[in-house]
């Protein structure tokens, strides 16, 4: 087979997207940020920019089939929100692409369009169009989320310096948890049960923290693919290397009893799991206040996990971090290894 024949089934994820859609390397004058951030700037001759992101749920890939469909609905405005917390800025509208099975019960279809709306009214969100379509495939719902952020303000994935250190909100690791239990055998028994899984069926983005760290924080990158998968990507846009120290990451509670049930290292999800949906943030010392206002004034708590280094750049390394792999790649290359 020749390689143009070859399936892109293990291309790798980020080496397709540079290959079909990063083509055009120029950028327009009014794109402050666009392909490479967790989501695009648009100047629009105001004092704010507009920002935009879209993310697709689909049932099979982001939740179990047939699994609760409110979390999908949920899940779908939840995962944008993720990429404008991480940019430090408001959501505000929404489209929707909804790619609906046929047989799909009115049931499963109403509990969609319940949690859809639930998370909408969370985060103050209007929905104002979009496209609904039947789909021999399984459910999708593809959402496009806008909002706005003062340029100077936004957070990129670029702005990385040697000599910052790097944060995490909240905890990691517990969505991957909450996901193995709900795949492997009835273990509802456990106390964090509920907990766990509802970390992974509804995700709820620090948004309110991102938008506190706005013109404060000096990079950011929201955590969707695992950790070191996401840290890289905030690397390579920074041109820095980034120490991480593994015995720092912050574990819930319940993912130490999930490990003492199960006889796991809750390591391996907290450095790879997946869909934390928190944010890293690398922050100088003349941020030591701010990073800390934002804390008080939004409930959320951080934790210092790393330094940012000049050598080795693009890089995550430390004690117990692999070299390669660890993370959600959707087009996983042999040697990659997507979760
Ligand atoms: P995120 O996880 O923050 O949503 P992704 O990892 O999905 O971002 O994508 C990485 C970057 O590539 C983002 O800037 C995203 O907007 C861009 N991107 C992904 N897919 C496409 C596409 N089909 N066309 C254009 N840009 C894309
Ligand atoms: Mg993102």
């Amino acid at each position: 087979m020749t390689d143009r024949e070859a399936p892109i089934g293990s291309a790798g994820e980020f080496a397709l997207i540079e290959e079909l859609f990063h083509r055009d390397r120029s950028r327009p004058a009014d794109v402050h940020a666009g392909i490479g951030d967790d989501a695009a700037l648009l100047a629009h001759g105001g004092e704010e920019d507009w920002v935009a992101a879209v993310d697709t749920v689909e049932e099979g890939v982001h939740a179990l089939p047939g699994g609760d469909a409110a979390a999908l609905g949920w899940k779908a405005v939840a995962v944008n929100v993720s990429d404008l917390a991480a940019m430090g800025a408001r959501p505000r509208h929404a489209l929707l692409a909804a790619s609906l099975p046929r047989d799909l019960s009115r049931e499963r279809a109403g509990r969609l369009a319940d949690g859809l709306h639930e998370a909408l009214a969370a985060w103050g969100i209007a929905l104002v169009g979009g496209d609904t379509v039947a789909t021999p495939g399984p459910l999708a719902l593809s959402l496009t989320l806008l909002g706005r952020v003062a340029p100077e303000r936004a957070l990129r994935r670029d702005g990385a310096r040697p000599g910052d250190t790097v944060y995490v909100t909240g905890t990691l690791g517990d969505a991957a948890a909450g996901l193995e239990l709900l795949r492997g055998p009835p273990t509802d028994w456990l106390p964090a049960y509920d907990l766990l899984v509802e970390r992974h069926l509804r995700p709820r983005p620090p948004l309110a923290y991102g938008q506190g760290i706005a013109g404060v924080a000096s990079a950011a990158i929201d955590v969707s693919d695992g950790l070191l998968a996401d840290l890289r990507h905030l690397a390579a846009a920074s041109g820095v290397g980034i120490e991480l120290d593994t015995a720092r990451l912050p574990l819930s509670a319940p993912m130490g009893e999930w490990s003492w049930a199960t006889g796991r290292d809750p390591l391996p999800l907290a450095l790879s799991g997946g869909e934390d949906f928190e944010l890293v943030f690398a922050a100088g010392e003349e941020a030591f206040e701010g990073i800390h206002r934002a804390k008080y004034e939004s409930d959320t708590r951080f934790t210092p996990i790393g330094r940012v280094v000049a050598d080795r750049p693009g890089e995550v390394f430390g004690e117990g971090v692999p070299g390669e792999g660890g993370g959600y790649d959707h087009f996983p290359g042999e040697e990659r290894g997507g979760a």
